[in-house]
């Protein structure tokens, strides 16, 4: 598989033309999409104008971007201007956004090519992309394993070769997690270094959107193309971004790493996930890195704080769904059975499941007790992060407990799905970023992802570790060239 750098490059130097290498990627998607099911929608006519819109520029003696004819694929939570956005849910039946996300403008002035929106849990809310109204995305690796979630179509269209790259969002993991199980690099941003706008909130303080690709550079280049400051987005962060790319390949002699104690003796991570894990950081030492366990205590509540505040958010943000600006509508007698009829009719049960328990975290009475206390146990982590990063550079910690399960294992209960983040979750509470870099495999011979988290703006740090552990894991399955 050639990496998008390859493919850009080849592109810009008139090598290879945009349509030449569209054309591969659609055959591929032709071939084992059926199997795998990573879209909700392919957009073969905009990608095949891109591409050629992508050629033009590049024969008239234009330079069209450093993205230039890379196929890529969009989590199908991203606005697309006059092109269906679902979030895999009904109750978006037959919308089409007015405008296009921020991250979807700065991927088409990049000269990236868009090859469809991608598969998901009902917005983003899952760990197996089992809970899409469309069915379930399978496992490139494994078509009897789920791929993770929520981002599950973006990490199984990298993992199966659709696309070099490709956007997702991470909440409480779904970018992560789904790297990890796919075998492929999945990275959260600091908050408010990508532009949220466009993006279909599920909890506003948490949601970030990042990249999903076969290795670790192409993950930095998409990166640096998506972020820095917008000003449609109030939280988006003002000033020059970090480079993601600026440390690549400089090795990690002196750095400090820090294992997070907690997270990696945390409930059901497996052995050979942990063995995995203590590989990573050996690596680490042997390249020059001084690792020392740390604890980091208060990240061992982050997933109870976190099913209280993102449902908390949650059911706020998906109450603009009632039937009247929004896709489906079932009609009642009055204005409130029809928001009635439609939120029951286009809601699947695990959305129904968040409002509800969101809506009684923030009631009256239960405010102080549930959300107020989950925001005390926010500040704790953040805190106790801080406390880390005063004598580390960089923390590690699997980034899934498991390696892929199959299909159906989790469905029938939520508390042990929930379980899939208990990782990733910390990440999202205190705002800092966190990549997924694959590390050899479990003993079923599915990808071990294991996780880089940086304190806020550490990009470039996270990425240069990133990059070093991509180079030690012990079997490529990436898929990817290095
Ligand atoms: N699996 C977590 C949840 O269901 C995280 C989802 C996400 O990051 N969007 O809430």
């Amino acid at each position: 598989m050639t990496t998008a750098r390859s493919i850009a490059e080849a592109v810009r130097r008139g090598e290879r033309s945009a349509v030449a290498i569209l054309e591969e990627h659609l055959a591929r998607v032709a071939q084992t999409e059926p199997q795998v099911h990573a879209f909700s929608l392919l957009t073969e006519d905009l990608a095949r104008a891109q591409a050629a819109q992508v050629d033009h520029m590049v024969a008239s003696g234009e330079d069209p971007g450093p993205l230039a004819g890379v196929p890529v694929a969009l989590k199908d939570l991203l606005c697309t201007r006059g092109i269906p956005t679902t979030c895999c849910s009904r109750i978006l039946e037959g919308w089409r956004p007015p405008y296009d996300a921020t991250v979807v403008r700065r991927l088409a002035e990049a000269g990236a090519v868009t090859v469809g929106k991608t598969n998901m849990d009902e917005f983003a809310m899952g760990s197996s992309t089992e809970h899409s109204a469309f069915g379930p995305t399978r496992n490139p690796r494994d078509l009897s394993r789920v791929p993770g979630g929520s981002s599950g179509g973006s990490a199984a269209a990298v993992a199966a070769g659709f696309v070099p790259m490709a956007l997702g969002s991470d909440t409480g993991g779904s970018i992560r997690q789904p790297a990890a199980l796919c075998g492929v690099v999945g990275a959260k941003p600091t908050y408010g270094l990508v532009s949220r706008y466009g993006l279909v909130a599920f909890a506003s303080s948490l949601d970030q959107i990042g990249p999903f690709a076969a290795n670790v550079a192409d993950a930095a280049l998409l990166l640096d193309v998506i972020s820095g400051p917008d000003g449609a987005d109030s939280t988006s962060l003002p000033g020059e971004p970090p480079s993601a790319r600026a440390k690549l390949g400089q090795g990690v002699d002196g750095l400090r790493v820090g294992v997070i104690a907690e997270l990696a003796g945390a409930e059901g991570v497996a052995p050979d996930v942990a063995r995995r894990l203590n590989q990573a950081a050996d690596a680490l030492a042997t390249a020059g890195a001084k690792v020392e366990e740390i604890s980091v205590p208060a990240v061992r509540f982050g997933l109870s704080a976190y099913y209280l505040i993102a449902p908390a958010e949650a059911s706020s943000n998906l109450a603009r769904f009632d039937g009247v600006r929004y896709g489906l509508r079932e009609r009642g007698n009055d204005m409130t059975e029809t928001y009635m009829a439609t939120r029951a009719a286009g809601f699947g049960p695990e959305v129904k499941r968040r409002i509800m328990l969101g809506t009684y975290a923030l009631s009256a009475g239960y405010y102080e007790a549930y959300y107020g206390k989950a925001q005390k146990v926010r500040t704790l982590i953040i805190r106790d992060f801080e406390e880390a990063y005063r004598s580390c550079d960089v923390l590690l910690s699997p980034t899934s407990p498991t390696t892929a399960f199959a299909l159906g294992a989790k469905t029938a209960d939520p508390l042990t799905m929930y379980l899939s983040d208990v990782c990733t979750i910390p990440a999202n509470l205190a705002g800092h970023p966190a990549v997924s870099v694959p590390f050899g495999t479990g003993d079923d011979g599915l990808p071990v992802g294991v996780q880089v988290l940086a304190p806020a703006l550490g990009e470039t740090v996270m990425f240069q570790v990133a990059a070093a552990l991509e180079e030690a894991a012990p079997a490529v399955t990436t898929g990817g060239e290095r």
